[in-house]
């Protein structure tokens, strides 16, 4: 398939991008990497009349460390998060979240800001998101706001965002000591969506029992999900295995309207959240004990 007749601007400034937005307000469209926007333009799913390229926006792909979080430009490409030493040895939840994202190539073009404006309910970047207490920073015609990663999923392929909005900046707080993590995801090939995956983060007290701890879901509806009953059960608990598998039982159950399609049934999908949040449990527990690197 190939894409219906659209114009293109590649402004040099975030202000520049706003105005075009607003002059084309709702038949405007943000081209970053294009490896979901240019897949939605082909099949016809999307036809904006206009894209507007951030290419040639400047200051939009830094890597920088901010007052104890990940300052992550929106343009800044998956593959360099996935080659930055800062990330891989201070932020290795989400170094192992972005290997999981599709392939080389289209890391090499994917951004941060595309996939977290573009919402895929199983991508991996949301979930992480949703799972650290991200915070996206956007700017609009009104001017810069803040939106909590809670706040920022609103439904399938939607976000808080508004049409005349740039997501120009995520933050992505570091994990407090003693907080063990795990990443795991189902997917029929390597480089596919997730069937089902979790990310899971467990503190724990002095005394070896669960501090706080954070279950979210993704690829099982129509946006990453926390699993707070789950949360609630393992909370002021000694980590063990029959803890885990309450926990994974009542993440099943968490999902709301479970995805069912072709690939995998609701109840398939329940079930694997169940059997994955029980497994990411256990090795974020063992992460939190020291017992794994
Ligand atoms: P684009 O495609 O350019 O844009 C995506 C959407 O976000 C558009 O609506 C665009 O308007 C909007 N947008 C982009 N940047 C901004 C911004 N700064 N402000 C506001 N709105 C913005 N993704 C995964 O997460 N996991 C996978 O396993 C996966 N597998 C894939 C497999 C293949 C074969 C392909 C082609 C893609 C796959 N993807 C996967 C999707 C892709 O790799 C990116 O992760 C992402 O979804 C798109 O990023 P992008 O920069 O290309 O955004």
């Amino acid at each position: 398939m190939k894409p219906p007749s659209f114009d293109y601007a590649a402004p040099k400034t975030v202000d520049d991008v706003i105005a075009l937005l607003k002059q084309h307000e709702g038949d405007a469209k943000i081209l970053a990497g294009g490896q979901s926007l240019m897949p939605l333009l082909n099949m016809r799913l999307a036809r904006p009349a206009l894209l507007v390229d951030l290419a040639r926006v400047d200051g939009l792909d830094q890597i920088r460390e901010i007052d104890g979080s990940l300052a992550i430009g929106a343009m800044t490409r998956q593959r360099a998060v996935e080659h930055s030493e800062l990330v891989r040895s201070r932020y290795p939840l989400l170094h192992t979240a972005i290997l999981n994202i599709a392939h080389p190539q289209n890391r090499n073009q994917g951004t941060v800001g595309g996939s977290l404006a573009h919402a895929d309910p199983a991508a991996e970047l949301p979930a992480i998101a949703l799972a650290v207490d991200a915070e996206f920073h956007a700017v609009g015609p009104g001017g810069a706001r803040r939106i909590k990663a809670a706040d920022f999923f609103v439904t399938y392929l939607t976000t808080a965002l508004e049409p005349t909005e740039v997501l120009t900046e995520v933050r992505f707080p570091a994990l407090p000591p003693r907080t063990g993590w795990s990443f795991i995801e189902l997917a029929r090939r390597h480089g596919d969506f997730a069937l089902t995956g979790v990310v899971a983060r467990l503190a724990t007290d002095a005394g070896g029992r669960c501090a706080t701890a954070q279950i979210v879901l993704f690829g099982v509806g129509t946006t990453p999900v926390r699993a707070r009953a789950a949360e609630q059960i393992l909370v002021g608990e000694k980590p063990s295995a029959p803890l885990f598998e309450h926990a994974g039982q009542a993440a099943g159950q968490e999902i709301d309207e479970p995805l069912s399609d072709v690939h995998a049934s609701a109840d398939y999908r329940r079930d694997l959240a169940r059997v994955l949040t029980r497994r990411a449990l256990t090795e974020a527990a063992s992460r939190a004990a020291g017992s794994l690197a």
